[in-house]
């Protein structure tokens, strides 16, 4: 898949996105959701509405994002 941010991610690849440097480091570079395309995105990629809604495992992965330990 190399269709980036054009319009957000299916929800069911966030696992993959959340594991995929270059998708996390573009999210934050252009402020773009990867899932929903909102602004003011986190370490993660993804906007503090996206982040809450989260569950396990996307979520473990993301919480490493924001401690800044990566994929
Ligand atoms: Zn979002």
């Amino acid at each position: 898949m190399d269709r980036l941010n054009s319009e957000g991610i299916p929800r069911d690849q966030l696992g993959y996105a959340l594991r995929n440097r270059k998708m996390v480091m573009f999210a934050r570079q252009t402020d773009t959701c990867m899932l929903c395309c909102r602004n003011n995105v986190g370490e993660s990629g993804l906007c503090s509405y996206c982040y809450s809604s989260l569950d396990p495992p996307e979520l473990e992965l993301a919480v490493k994002w924001n401690a800044g330990v990566g994929p």
